[in-house]
């Protein structure tokens, strides 16, 4: 079975990009009458983060560095050797 990876819409590029590569950013609902109050977040790719900075007021989250393969570690390690 695929696994299935989850596919985020980039408000950039409007192209689909695994969600764990996406960045979480703000922008104006209103980019003609910037709001602070009036502002959504939405997912942008790396590609538009670099490219597009004036369409995004600040970075939320960014994606989280790739995590290697789970690494079964076993609780086999002794507790240090007292005495
Ligand atoms: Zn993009």
């Amino acid at each position: 079975m695929p696994r299935a990876v989850r596919m985020t819409v980039c408000s950039g590029c409007i192209g689909d990009f695994p969600h764990k590569e996406m960045y979480l950013v703000s922008r104006y609902m209103d980019r003609g009458n910037p709001d602070p109050t009036n502002m959504y977040s939405t997912m942008y790719c790396a590609k538009c983060i670099k490219k597009d900075k004036e369409h995004y007021v600040d970075i939320i989250e960014k994606p989280k560095p790739p995590k290697k393969r789970k690494t079964t570690k076993k609780k086999n390690e002794k507790n240090s050797k007292k005495d």
